[in-house]
């Protein structure tokens, strides 16, 4: 079956607690068999996603701060002496400093603006680079992004920024790693009510004006994402690469608010 993950193994980053994009994303993959590693950023999280990793099965987690090269090394390092290849990365990471997701965007100092594209952009890459030397059956990569990429949303700010970066990312590694069968996509979600996501100032009436104007009139769980993604990271999506994939009840395809909204 093209849609099953069964034999494939693979890495999810970005479980923070059990809200997380990635965390829907695994439930998901593991229900379809994949077998799964999981990394954890900082012992506090730690303490948080060994829990969750052992309910879907895995003991294999491990620590990662992807603004640290030596963490990044020694995950590879990890995953190639247990596993030896990989199937897939879910790379859900996303960051910058929530004082500067207000406001105007204008006023992002330097210092963040560089510290929000490592992270949040620039980490793609080195992850898939590396991912890229265990993917010897070829492989599927899949991040996050959000709509604040090609449009503005208030207080987004440098996100969006990022978030266009991370977009164009995907679609040149694409391009560098198709000859190798590796596919690498992108998710494009509406608002979840995440720990990051809670960050970013005026998030709730930003949240509440999608599920009032998207076509589907709600926003995606993070199991509707988990659907998305076990497309995105199964055989289901063979022929896909360099693609954002929406998955925001359709908010990205509408103008203006709906009727009701605009009459009050
Ligand atoms: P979350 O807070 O649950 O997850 C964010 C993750 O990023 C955390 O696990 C955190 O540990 C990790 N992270 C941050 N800095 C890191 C670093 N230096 N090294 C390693 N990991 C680091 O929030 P989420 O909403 O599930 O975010 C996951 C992804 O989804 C992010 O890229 C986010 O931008 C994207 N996204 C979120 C929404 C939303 O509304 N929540 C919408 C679209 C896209």
């Amino acid at each position: 079956m093209l849609g099953s993950m069964q034999g494939k193994r693979g890495l999810i980053m970005g479980v923070a607690n059990n809200h997380s994009i990635a965390w829907g994303i695994a439930q998901v993959l593991a229900e379809a068999g994949a077998e799964l590693a999981f990394t954890y950023q900082g012992e506090a999280l730690g303490k948080r996603v060994k829990p969750l990793a052992a309910e879907l099965g895995s003991d294999f987690v491990i620590p990662c701060d992807v603004e640290d090269l030596v963490s990044v090394d020694a995950l590879f390092d990890a995953l190639r002496e247990r596993w030896g290849k990989i199937d897939f990365i879910v790379h859900a990471i996303g960051f910058s400093d929530k004082n500067e997701l207000k406001g105007l965007y204008a006023d992002t100092s330097r210092e963040n603006f560089s510290r929000t594209m490592v992270i949040s952009c620039f980490s793609l890459t080195e992850i898939t680079k590396r991912a890229a030397e265990l993917m010897t059956d070829g492989g599927s990569v899949l991040t996050l992004t959000y709509g604040g990429s090609t449009r503005v949303i208030p207080n987004y700010n440098v996100m969006g920024v990022a978030k266009a970066a991370l977009e164009a990312s995907v679609r040149y590694l694409a391009c560098d790693y198709g000859p190798r069968g590796i596919r690498v996509n992108a998710i494009s979600a509406g608002p979840v009510r995440t720990l990051a996501g809670a960050g970013i100032s005026d998030a709730r009436a930003i949240f509440s004006w999608n599920q009032k104007n998207a076509p589907l009139r709600r926003t995606p769980t993070i199991e509707d994402i988990g659907g998305s993604a076990l497309y995105l990271l199964s055989g289901l999506s063979n022929g896909v690469t360099g693609e954002i994939h929406y998955v925001d009840g359709g908010f990205n395809v509408i103008s203006v608010p709906t009727l009701d909204v605009l009459r009050g």
